[in-house]
């Protein structure tokens, strides 16, 4: 396998193959691009089926989070790491201790965080053996409450505050009372974003692989519990993918009937060509990295120390980066995630991925 000739590969600056004999760490480290700043972005923990699958992951995160952290306007380049092997099974300390000894290798160009299949506990693990890690110590939160460095709600506030400002460019209303809202997983970030929705008035239809969770919002929030596979087509203003990516495509497509799509999952198109479908199917998609900024941005105040009522003010920002996304798109006809790339890239000073994804740039 190569990485230079990779689909994936987007000039990245360095990707690091990690392996600890002694603990069994199997682990790749990529960093992308660190013009505006250290690469951050969270380390993953899942049994990828072959290295080639775990490889095609940090490649496209690790670019992912350039893009975001430079839409959201952070001083902050993109890397991500990933883990091989089971979460639930796996972890134990010493192969933590040699994952965070790799991180402390890269001397602060990588700093991690948590992700999925890692959380508080993982990174406690790693501070133990680099500082180039976020998410390990407790923080005051706006309210004055306590709180872990899960950045999860600062993802749901910032997917709520988007959302609203699609509604209110596609449907043309501020108020979300009564307002349809289906949500696709509602771990972390996609109950707090029904939380949020339910104290605007909103009315919930939720899913999920999970049934405690589905249960947990019916509960809770009155949401009403429909089967994964209907989610798609329900008559709701908006649709709201909080699970997994690559579940805007061609056969999804065919069902969606929100106006609005606005969620938290990361790279929710399947291939840049959705994006322009969704665009002609006169559907609002709210970029995902444009909208799920809010855990980024969370964890860069972390970083620099940065106060509650900062974070909280930089999270409803992306607000106003949506706002400027959509109105870019509406007057030159192209796609929201055309526009979104490009803001991103000329956040960034323009060099990289022009050249890597000309169609999705240009188109
Ligand atoms: P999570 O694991 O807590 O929640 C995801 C939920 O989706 C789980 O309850 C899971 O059971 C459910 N799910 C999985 N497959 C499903 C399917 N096929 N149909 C319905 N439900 C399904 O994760 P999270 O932290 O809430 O993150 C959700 C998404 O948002 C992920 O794509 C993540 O990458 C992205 N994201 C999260 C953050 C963050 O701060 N946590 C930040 C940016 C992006």
């Amino acid at each position: 396998m190569s990485v230079f000739t990779h689909p994936d590969f987007d000039h990245h600056e360095q990707v690091v193959f990690c392996h600890d004999k002694a603990s069994g760490l199997r682990a790749i480290i990529a960093i992308h691009d660190t013009t505006l700043g250290p690469a951050l972005g969270g380390c993953r923990m899942f049994p990828y089926a072959s290295d080639d699958d775990a490889v095609r992951d940090v490649l496209r995160l690790a670019r992912g989070m350039t893009l975001k952290s430079s839409l959201a306007g952070l001083k902050l380049g993109g890397g991500k790491a990933v883990i091989i092997g089971d979460p639930h099974a796996g972890k134990s300390q010493a192969l933590l201790h040699a994952m965070g000894d790799f991180v402390d290798s890269l001397g602060g160009r990588y700093i991690t965080a948590a992700d999925s299949g890692t959380g508080e506990p993982e990174m406690q693990a790693f501070a133990q053996r680099t500082r180039h890690v976020i998410g390990a110590t407790p923080r005051t939160r706006l309210d004055g409450t306590i709180a872990s460095g899960d950045p999860s709600p600062s993802t749901a506030l910032g997917v709520f505050v988007g959302l609203r400002e699609a509604v209110r460019q596609r449907l043309g209303r501020d108020d979300l009372t009564g307002l349809k809202v289906a949500i696709q997983g509602v771990g972390h970030v996609g109950l707090g974003l029904a939380r949020h929705l339910k104290d605007a008035g909103a009315e919930l239809w939720v899913c999920d692989i999970f049934d405690a969770n589905v249960q947990q919002a019916v509960e809770e929030l009155g949401a009403n519990a429909v089967r994964p596979h209907d989610i798609y087509g329900l008559d709701v203003d908006v649709f709201a993918p909080c699970a997994m990516g690559g579940i805007l495509n061609a056969e999804t497509l065919q069902s969606l009937r929100a106006p609005v799509i606005a969620g938290a999952a990361n790279n929710q198109l399947a291939s840049p060509e959705i994006g322009v479908e969704l665009q002609r199917r006169n559907h609002l998609y709210a970029p995902d990295y444009a909208i799920n900024a809010g855990g980024i941005i969370d964890v860069y105040y972390q970083r620099i120390g940065g106060s509650p009522a900062q974070t909280d003010a930089h999270v409803r920002g992306i607000a106003e980066t949506l706002r400027e996304i959509f109105e870019r798109a509406a007057s030159s006809g192209e796609s929201t995630s055309v526009v979104a790339d490009r803001l991103a890239q000329e956040r960034l000073g323009g060099q990289h991925a022009v050249q890597k994804h000309p169609q999705r740039l240009q188109a």
